[in-house]
């Protein structure tokens, strides 16, 4: 029987794990807050700034939204990460990508304090995640990695191939499965034999955009197939992964919707107690 990893059960227990963290802190006189900065009126960013508001009350943590206007210059961008990275109150500072194309991405998450980037996007985290010595990884992989936990799947020693290199999942991705003592494969699409290698894969991890792009014969008998992709068809969202001809075949998957995305706003969440608790010298 495959199993139907539920991404809505285990952001569930993260977030209880996250709320019950919080109230340890605030019992010491101690706040959680994230600072969410919006710029322009991206329709899919607003949801998703929304949503994290949304999960900040849910567990206690205090969230303060910043929706700054299209026309904003990247002076007054910089001027309020400043503003932000001293507040004491702010544990946690996110800015929604994508940014309007006048900001340039690289300064603005630059600017960002490392302690407080908790979607480990700064090159300091960047850096730190390939030396192995981190406290924030990038929520979409930090999801994966939690899925696989919490479904005791072992990756040590295990064929894993990743399908995609972004800096905000690909690369992140395989640098965790590899820490976690796997034997990690990053293709990307200048790749040759991408067939041929996902047929080695214990653990497959597809991260591509591409509605229905991992296909059944693709993939090994009894693998661990994980779905990262967000794609629209038809008004419906969907994977990367032929998922009703990709189920029988695997040991285990992850749905879309109801997989690796509710996990992406849980692994925020732990991000942000963790800053919380960096800042007060408190015990992870
Ligand atoms: P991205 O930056 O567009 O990267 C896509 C990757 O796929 C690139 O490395 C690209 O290769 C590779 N690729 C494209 N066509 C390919 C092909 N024919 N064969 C092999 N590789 C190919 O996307 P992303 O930000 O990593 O996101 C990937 C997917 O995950 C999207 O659907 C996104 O919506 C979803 N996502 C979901 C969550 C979540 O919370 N569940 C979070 C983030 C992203 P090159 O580098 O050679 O171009």
């Amino acid at each position: 029987m495959t199993k139907i990893i539920d991404g809505k059960v285990i952001s569930a227990a993260v977030k209880q794990r996250v709320a019950d963290g919080v109230k340890e802190l605030n019992a010491k006189g101690i706040t959680v807050g994230l600072a969410v900065i919006i710029v322009g009126d991206d329709p899919a960013s607003k949801v998703y700034v929304a949503n994290k508001k949304k999960a900040c009350e849910a567990l206690g943590i205090i969230s303060e939204e910043y929706a700054l206007p299209e026309s904003t210059t990247e002076e007054e961008l910089l001027s309020l990460i400043k503003e932000l990275n001293s507040k004491k109150s702010i544990n946690g500072i996110l800015c929604q990508l994508p940014l309007p194309k006048h900001l340039d991405e690289k300064i603005i998450i630059n600017s960002i304090l490392p302690e407080k980037d908790v979607d480990a996007f700064h090159p300091s985290n960047v850096g730190k995640i390939m030396i192995g010595d981190y406290d924030f990884v990038p929520c979409t992989p930090a999801g994966v990695m939690e899925m696989l936990k919490y479904e005791n799947i072992d990756v040590e020693g295990k064929t894993c191939v990743v399908i995609g290199r972004s800096n905000i999942v690909g690369k992140p991705m395989g640098m965790l499965l590899l820490h976690k003592n796997g034997t990690v494969t990053i293709c990307h699409s200048r790749t040759k034999n991408l067939k041929e290698i996902c047929l080695t894969a214990d653990i497959l991890v597809a991260a591509v955009g591409r509605a229905n792009f991992v296909t059944a014969d693709m993939v090994k008998e009894g693998a661990v197939v994980i779905d990262v992709g967000m794609n629209r068809e038809n008004g419906k969202l969907c994977g990367d992964v032929d998922y009703e001809n990709v189920k029988d075949k695997a040991s285990a998957i992850t749905p879309v919707p109801g997989g690796v995305g509710p996990m992406t706003i849980a692994m925020l969440m732990q991000n942000t107690l963790t800053a919380a608790k960096k800042q007060n010298n408190c015990k992870e």
